[in-house]
C-alpha cells in the first residue's frame, strides 16, 4: 500500500514515511518504530487511512463555517499533531480553504482525512477513528470549543468556549456576535 507522509503533501522540508513493518525512520529526532503506539483511522470506503504515531498534542471542537460546510455537521471534533507524526495512505484530493489551510479528502468517497494548518500541524477528524470501548482516550478528547460565535447549535458542557480561534477571547453569553474573521478557518 502506498503511504504518503502528510508533510510531503504540504511540501514541508521534513518528509517522513511510515510503513508497517518497515525499518525505523527518524521523525523530528524521534525514532519511529512499530513499538510506538500508532492510531489508524479509515475513511468511509476504506481506500484511505490516516495514522498518527503517539498522542495528539491537543484536540478541540471547531464550529467555524468552513468546518461546518465541509463536514455537514454542526461542528468537527479534531485532534492536532505535528505533520511528522502523521501519515496518509491511499489516493487523496486536496482543497485549499484559506491562505494557510488545506483540507485533504479520500478521492473515492470524499471523506475528510486531515487538514494541514500551515506546514507543521495536521488536524485529524476524530470521526475517522474507531476507539476501543469507552471512546476516545483522554488525550484525544476535545479540551475546548472554538469559533463558538459561528455555532448553529448550543453545546451544554463545561469546556471553555472561544468566540473565535483558541488564541482569542472566550465566548460570553449575551455578547454581540463578532464579525466573521476574514478567512476564519480551522
Ligand atoms: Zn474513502
Ligand atoms: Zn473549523
Amino acid at each position: 500500500m502506498l503511504l504518503v507522509a502528510l508533510g510531503a503533501l504540504a511540501r514541508a522540508p521534513r518528509p517522513v514515511l511510515l510503513r508497517a513493518g518497515a525499518k525505523p525512520v527518524r521523525a523530528a529526532g524521534m525514532l519511529v518504530t512499530d513499538a510506538l503506539a500508532r492510531t489508524v483511522g479509515v475513511c468511509h470506503c476504506g481506500a484511505c487511512s490516516v495514522a498518527l504515531v503517539g498522542e495528539p498534542t491537543g484536540a478541540s471542537y471547531c464550529h467555524c463555517r468552513v468546518c461546518r460546510r465541509l463536514s455537514g455537521a454542526p461542528s468537527m471534533a479534531i485532534a492536532l499533531a505535528p505533520v511528522e507524526r502523521v501519515a496518509l495512505a491511499g489516493a487523496t484530493t486536496a482543497l485549499r480553504t484559506s491562505a494557510r489551510v488545506s483540507r485533504i479528502r479520500c478521492a473515492a468517497c470524499a471523506a475528510p482525512l486531515a487538514a494541514l494548518l500551515g506546514e507543521r500541524t495536521a488536524a485529524l477528524p476524530l470521526g475517522l477513528f474507531d476507539f476501543a470501548a469507552g471512546g476516545a482516550p483522554p488525550s484525544w478528547r476535545p479540551a475546548h470549543h472554538m469559533h463558538y460565535d459561528s455555532r448553529v447549535l448550543d453545546v451544554a458542557d463545561d469546556l471553555p468556549k472561544y468566540a473565535g480561534s483558541a488564541r482569542g477571547d472566550l465566548w460570553r453569553a449575551g455578547a454581540a456576535p463578532r464579525a466573521p474573521e476574514p478567512g476564519a478557518d480551522g
